[in-house]
């Protein structure tokens, strides 16, 4: 996989799992959500009752799960853990919400991944407290409502914007997480580091974050790679030096980006004069999935100026030049 990828796999979600902050007095970062949060929490617990349905939005690695896990122990109750793409039938979910316990978290990542029927169950689970469950087949098919305890729904989602209206009205409050400030990654390292007996200083942990693409998983991932090439180069020690030699040998330049990033840059301004193109051309030219380009790439190349997203298509910005060291034509844009 690609050192860049925000996305993880489940083997590296187990190596992450021992890193998660616990409480949200220990999440750096996020400000605004964490405060928003705070206070959603603290009053539903001092009403004794569970708190509106949360939703997450933003990109992948920014900590959705961790929020979510972070909810549950705030709240001080179970969390059960699924994702849209998990719930194939409508009986999945009523499998789940049938056996829900009072105050119990249900965290369901990438919602907007759910099945129809699925979502229609589930707001009207969140909203009433209520499933129907469908006895038997065809005309003689019944609905046995059942009632069930108050609970709370963190939903997660990379894309708000994908998930129906009627169901995005049903979460109390939602919070957007954006990628982090290099101060926060740094935090965010420093403890890490700690946490895994890895010798840090300062610079290191600081070029590290530098090219981590304001995410946190990206960074955890950079932190073992670097570790990997001081215990092997150097004296294990996490300094600048290394964090540049090994970043350096995993293609990620000083701004985080890598390869595939480099890639659909230079085609847009080689291949495509700048653009705009659309994303499966332009997909097609990297040799990448359009949901690849989409996902992986291009929330973190617009996000620093360097694409733009027009009605017409992807473009190069001036910026997205001169970092190729190209020079741009009269009419680039930013
Ligand atoms: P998401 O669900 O948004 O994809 P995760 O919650 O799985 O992201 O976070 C990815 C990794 O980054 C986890 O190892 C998590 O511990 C770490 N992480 C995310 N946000 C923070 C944060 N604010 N502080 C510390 N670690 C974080």
């Amino acid at each position: 996989g690609r050192m860049v990828d925000p996305r993880g796999d489940d083997e590296e979600r187990q190596v992450e799992a021992a890193l998660r902050p616990r409480r949200l007095a220990d999440f750096p970062g996020q400000q605004r959500v964490r405060e928003q949060l705070g206070l959603v929490l603290e009053a539903a617990r001092r009403r004794g009752s569970p708190p509106d349905h949360v939703l997450l939005s933003g990109p992948p690695g920014l900590g959705k799960t961790t929020l979510a896990m972070i909810i549950a122990g705030e709240l001080e109750q179970p969390i059960r853990i699924t994702s849209g793409p998990a719930i194939q039938h409508a009986g999945d979910l009523a499998a789940v919400l049938s056996s829900m316990v009072e105050g119990e978290v249900l965290f369901l990542d990438e919602i907007h991944r759910m099945s129809r029927p699925a979502e229609e169950m589930l707001y009207l689970a969140m909203e009433d407290f209520r499933v129907d469950v469908i006895v038997g087949k065809g005309p003689g098919a019944t609905a046995i409502p059942l009632e069930l305890p108050p609970f709370t729904v963190v939903g997660a989602t990379t894309r708000a914007g994908l998930l129906p209206a009627p169901l995005r009205d049903r979460f109390g409050f939602t919070g957007h997480l954006d990628f982090y400030a290099t101060d926060d990654l740094v935090t965010i390292l420093t403890r890490n580091a700690d946490l895994l007996g890895i010798e840090a200083h300062e610079d290191g942990i600081r070029q590290i974050a530098s090219r981590s693409r304001g995410t946190p998983r990206i960074a955890n991932r950079l932190l073992r790679r670097v570790r990997d090439w001081a215990q092997v180069h150097g004296r294990g020690v996490v300094d600048d030096p290394a964090a540049r030699a090994a970043l350096e040998l995993f293609d990620v330049d000083a701004l985080g980006l890598d390869r595939l990033d480099r890639a659909v840059l230079e085609a847009l301004c080689n291949r495509f004069g700048g653009g705009p193109v659309g994303l499966s051309t332009l997909a097609v030219a990297v040799g990448e999935e359009p949901d690849t380009v989409e996902t992986v790439a291009e929330p973190y190349l617009v996000r620093e100026g360097f694409m733009i997203r027009t009605p017409r298509g992807r473009a190069a910005s001036v910026s997205a030049w001169e970092h190729l060291g190209l020079t741009p034509p009269a009419d680039a844009v930013g």
